[in-house]
């Protein structure tokens, strides 16, 4: 019998180290228990429920969560052959990307290289469509399985079902019919091709070296706080300023990075909070012991500021976890 844990903190869960305690918690490794722990959530009346991976996108609230946090841990992976150069892979969601990755150079399989040093979990990858130096895991998925948390239905989904688009899905989407929240991603299929283990290890190690030098990782943070902007949504006068920044990834964007830097607020503080120096599109919990409202009041008073400057409306790529 699976048991749900009691005011359990959720810092611990939290890649930013913030967070008060969720009043249940739980980690199924399967779906029979994912079934048993909802039938307990239902018995026990329990109307809010979130879904947790890595925690590495997640800005959890000093208060907590009102509510039960599952965290599935399906981190089954298997290959088979499908012909001498195509393999496919059946992972469960739970798997870290960095688990997925040794996999691959274990089992020489090419295609995720692009991922090395991508931090969370398979299902928030898929859930955000991940990616990141000219890759997105949509470029590798065959088909994901999901499950409802409402109706106890599974739906499997071909790539082209499941709506991927820069750094969002069907299983983000919000609004009327939404998933986000209410499916659980429990299995990705993923197609990817035989190569030279060798190879693919160097290949991703580069990547991991690249965010060394790039990324402030050696303080708690979540990643890159905004998405970067389409050129279509940019003003010509900003348009012109940030030629040279222009990136293709996956198509032609503003980084956030940049207009942050070109604002000035690199270095900015709030509270425990900061905006990294060494990539102005992260903050950092530099203190240690930055609050949620740290955080969020440095988020705001970027979008005001970068509103005011260029015009843009900056969207945040993190998720906020409401108690
Ligand atoms: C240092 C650093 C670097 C990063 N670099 C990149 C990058 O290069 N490119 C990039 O795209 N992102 C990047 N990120 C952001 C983050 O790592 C990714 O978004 C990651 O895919 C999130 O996965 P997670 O398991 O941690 O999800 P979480 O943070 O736990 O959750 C994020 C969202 O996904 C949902 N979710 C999680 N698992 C499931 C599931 N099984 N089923 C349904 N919904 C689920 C949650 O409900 C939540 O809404 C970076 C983050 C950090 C800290």
């Amino acid at each position: 019998m699976i048991k749900l844990a009691k005011n359990v903190s959720l810092k611990k869960y939290s890649h930013f180290k913030i967070g008060g305690q969720a009043d249940f918690f739980v980690e199924p490794k399967n779906l029979e228990e994912l079934k048993e722990v909802l039938e307990k959530a239902k018995k026990e009346g329990m109307k809010k429920i979130f879904i947790l991976g890595g925690g590495t996108n997640m800005l959890f609230d000093d208060k907590g969560f009102r509510g039960l946090v599952i965290r599935p841990v399906f981190n089954k992976i298997e290959a088979s052959e499908i012909s001498p150069d195509d393999i496919e892979v059946k992972a469960g969601s739970g798997l870290l990307v960095g688990e997925l990755l040794n996999f691959c150079v274990e089992k020489n399989l090419s295609g995720l290289e692009w991922a090395g040093g991508l931090p969370g979990t398979l299902g928030g990858a898929v859930r955000g469509n991940a990616g990141a130096f000219k890759g997105e895991i949509k470029d590798s998925v065959i088909k994901v399985i999901s499950f409802n948390l409402t109706n106890g239905k599974i739906t499997e989904r071909k790539n082209k079902e499941c709506d991927f688009y820069y750094r969002t899905s069907i299983f983000k989407k919000k609004g009327n019919n939404a998933l986000s929240n209410k499916e659980l991603i429990i299995e990705v299929v993923l197609a990817l091709k035989k190569g030279n283990g060798e190879n693919i290890k160097n290949s991703i190690l580069e990547k991991i070296n690249y965010r060394h030098l790039r990324q402030p990782l050696n303080y708690p943070n979540i990643g890159s706080i905004f998405k970067n902007v389409n050129i279509e949504k940019v003003p010509q006068a900003t348009l012109e300023l940030s030629e040279k920044e222009i990136k293709t990834d996956p198509f032609p964007v503003v980084p956030a990075a940049f207009l942050i830097s070109e604002a000035g607020l690199k270095g900015k503080k709030i509270g425990g909070a900061k905006i990294s120096e060494k990539h102005p599109n992260f903050i950092i919990n530099f203190s240690g012991r930055a609050k949620s409202s740290d955080v969020k009041k440095l988020i705001s008073f970027v979008k005001k500021k970068i509103f005011s400057k260029f015009s843009i409306y900056l969207e945040e790529e993190v998720v906020y976890l409401k108690p």
